[in-house]
């Protein structure tokens, strides 16, 4: 451990009385000495006054300048960053509200880092600060000598720059940095994905804004980069404010929601691709909402996910849709699990305690995850589908062809099943390339022991194509729309009728 030497530090009363002491004594020893060398009796004390005076005198100085120079030292501290170095909030006001004085263009941009939270969870803190004072050295490299560079705090850095054209040249400057983030960085001898979301505004001539709304407008932006998939800059825009607040209140609605059990759950059937018999049902959130504006779940799940309020939801889904599925006999069901579900280690505890209440065989549920659920964390999401799947419940890799889902992440997490995704469907029904990719992902699933569910099947032609394809199980309008329970248990006791019509003829 080193110690470093810290500097002398006085109190106001320090300075006066500790001067004050130590004049006395070197004065009073001065004189003795002098009195004794002489032989003479102890001088008056007139000149042994003024002596004091002097010594004091000179002391006082030499305090009062190293004090002043601490008082420097201080100040500077407070401006700074301590893991960094870099200046902080603090220095950002100050900087953003001198150059503004000049009177030409400021800009600022605020950064982000993704999945910053994970790396700490995953590695330790002491590796996450050494991630972070690698993202600060390559932001100022980014910025080079003209922007500078702040730790806001956390994982939130800034870059400021004045002068005409601040804000394009800011921008390539951010660019720039996201394109080195592109590549894993190497920290404490391991790679690491870290990406950045950032957002910027500026202030000019004409419409000047001070320092404290101007880094609330690139904060509001850069959670624009963050919602619209991140590794992105964005500028403020006034309509963001606008679409912020909404998605403030529909986050509000959704906890009202949640309390009121306004949620409803809808089944759509999957068919078995050969004879068209219902096999399996997934569960999809609905949100009935009356007289207000309707709400898909393809918009108010991403803002319960933002918000961490997926947690009671999806767990209030897995436990109806599970009580509602017990009496549909030999049917699989399917849920959906978001990552912030996955994430959470409360998850896999949960879902046992449903299975063990519930009496819900493990066998018929199938748990479907996204692409994006499991890079953003992968060495969480396999421990935690590891446990999921000791109780028995199968994987499904939902959405498949959206993304960028490599040979490698197919088989690091071994699913049971593969949804190819509605768009990867339709582009094959129109042109070679994509059924040649289609066709491919069918191969590898089959060669990695997975079933294949083909997504939004809406028509005959895209029924026939994945059945030759070799899809076993068929998912979309053709057959099914998604329906509520009570429609589910007509369908099947209509199926069961059938089944034992033909048994017995
Ligand atoms: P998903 O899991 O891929 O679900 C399939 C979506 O495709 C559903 O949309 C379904 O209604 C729609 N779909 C099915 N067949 C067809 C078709 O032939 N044509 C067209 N155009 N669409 C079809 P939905 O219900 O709007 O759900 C959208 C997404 O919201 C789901 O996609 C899923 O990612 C998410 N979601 C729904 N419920 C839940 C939930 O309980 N938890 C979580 N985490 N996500 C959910
Ligand atoms: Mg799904
Ligand atoms: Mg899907």
């Amino acid at each position: 451990m080193s110690h470093t030497a810290k500097p002398l530090r006085l109190t106001p009363v320090g300075l006066v009385l500790v001067p004050l002491a130590l004049a006395c004594v070197i004065t009073g020893v001065a004189v003795l000495a002098v009195s004794l060398n002489h032989r003479l009796a102890i001088v008056s004390p007139a000149p042994l006054l003024t002596a004091t005076i002097l010594v004091y005198s000179a002391l006082l100085i030499l305090l009062g300048r190293s004090a002043v120079a601490n008082l420097r030292e201080l100040e500077s501290l407070s401006l700074r960053d301590t893991l960094t170095r870099l200046p902080n909030r603090c220095a950002l006001h100050v900087d953003v509200e001198r150059l503004a004085e000049s009177g030409e263009e400021v800009a600022l941009a605020l950064i982000d880092l993704d999945s910053f939270k994970q790396v700490n969870d995953h590695y330790g803190h002491a590796l996450g600060d050494q991630l972070i004072e690698h993202c600060a050295q390559m932001l100022v490299e980014a910025c080079g000598n003209e922007a500078r560079c702040y730790r806001l705090g956390g994982d939130e850095f800034a870059a400021v720059l004045g002068g005409k054209v601040a804000g394009t040249i800011l921008e390539g400057m951010c660019r720039t940095l996201l394109e080195r983030l592109a590549t894993p960085v190497t920290v404490a001898g391991r790679q690491i994905a870290v990406g950045a979301s950032i957002g910027l505004a500026r202030s000019t001539a004409e419409h000047r804004v001070p320092s404290s709304e101007l880094l609330r407008r690139s904060d509001v932006a850069m959670y624009m980069s963050k919602r619209g998939g991140k590794m992105r800059c964005t500028w403020f825009n006034e309509t963001f404010d606008r679409s912020r607040e909404r998605v403030r209140e529909i986050e509000d609605e959704i906890r009202t929601a949640i309390a009121a059990g306004e949620f409803a759950l809808a089944y759509q059937p999957l068919v078995d691709a050969e004879d068209g018999r219902i096999v399996a049902v997934e569960a999809l959130l609905r949100w009935p909402r009356g007289e207000r504006m309707p709400l898909g779940p393809n918009v108010f799940i991403p803002v319960a996910e933002d918000s961490g309020l997926i947690n009671p939801l999806g767990q209030w889904v897995l436990r109806q849709a599970v009580c509602d599925a017990l009496r549909w006999d030999d049917m699989t069901l399917s849920v959906n699990i978001s990552a912030a579900q996955l994430r959470n280690p409360e998850f896999p505890i949960k879902l046992g305690e449903v299975l063990e209440e519930t009496g819900f065989p493990p066998h018929r549920l199938e748990l479907e995850v996204t692409e994006t659920c499991l890079v953003l964390d992968p060495v969480v999401a396999e421990r935690t589908l590891d446990v999921i799947r000791a109780f028995g419940v199968r994987i499904a890799l939902d959405d498949f062809g959206t993304g960028y889902a490599s040979i490698g992440f197919l088989r690091r997490f071994s699913f049971e099943k593969l949804k190819l995704d509605r768009s990867l469907i339709e582009l094959a029904s129109g042109d070679e390339g994509s059924r040649a990719m289609m066709l491919s992902s069918i191969a590898l699933a089959r060669a990695l022991n997975m079933s294949v569910t083909a997504e939004g099947v809406e028509t005959e032609a895209q029924a026939e194509l994945v059945r030759m394809a070799g899809c076993d199980q068929i998912q979309g309008w053709l057959y099914h729309r998604a329906l509520p329970a009570a429609e589910i248990d007509r369908l099947i006791a209509e199926q069961n009728a059938k089944r034992a019509g033909e048994a017995a003829a």
